[in-house]
């Protein structure tokens, strides 16, 4: 998907609209599966102001993976911006101090964007997925999913030996 940057040759063109889709890549982040189930879309512009030029992107992805606390599988969707300035890059020459989060470099007047909108989703992703900001989990002993029913477990809220242990430090 690259871009044609060497319309900005023409004094009189002051911005380049930017629309389109690119699939998502299966994500296997420490452990955690996330599949796009349908292309990342995104739309935006990039304008001049002053010598540079802006880069403003609008993100749309929706995703399915397991929730970290019943492990159900789950869809989630989201939105995200992208928003960078443009560099051009020549022979390489540039320094990898000199790379930053909100810059974006592109060879010979054509910029491609789809490693940018991956990485710009993955930092969007929630920390923690959840199917529900309510999930109630599994039961720790049996495996019940709490969401669905209960079980007759007794879980023990303080571990025995730590009661124990309580009881050398009586001052604690
Ligand atoms: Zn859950
Ligand atoms: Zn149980």
């Amino acid at each position: 998907m690259g871009i044609d940057l060497s319309r900005f040759r023409d004094e009189a063109v002051s911005s380049i609209p930017i629309k389109g889709k690119t699939e998502g890549e299966d994500l296997d982040i420490r452990g955690r599966k996330i599949k796009f189930l349908e292309p990342i879309k995104y739309n935006g512009e990039i304008y001049r102001v002053d010598g540079d030029r802006l880069l403003h992107l609008d993100i749309i992805y929706k995703y399915r993976e397991a929730c970290g606390r019943c492990l159900e599988p789950f869809v989630g969707e989201g939105e995200t911006t992208l928003t960078a300035k443009l560099v051009e890059k020549i022979d390489n020459a540039i320094e990898k101090e000199e790379e930053n989060e909100d810059t974006i470099y592109y060879i010979d007047e054509e910029l491609d964007l789809q490693e940018y909108v991956m990485n710009t989703v993955i930092l969007a992703l929630p920390m923690k997925p959840l199917c529900n900001e309510d999930c109630k989990g599994l039961c720790p002993r049996c495996g019940t999913n709490y969401n669905r029913t209960k079980c007759d477990c007794v879980i023990e809220e303080i571990d025995p030996r730590f009661e124990k242990l309580k009881n050398f430090f009586p001052n604690e």
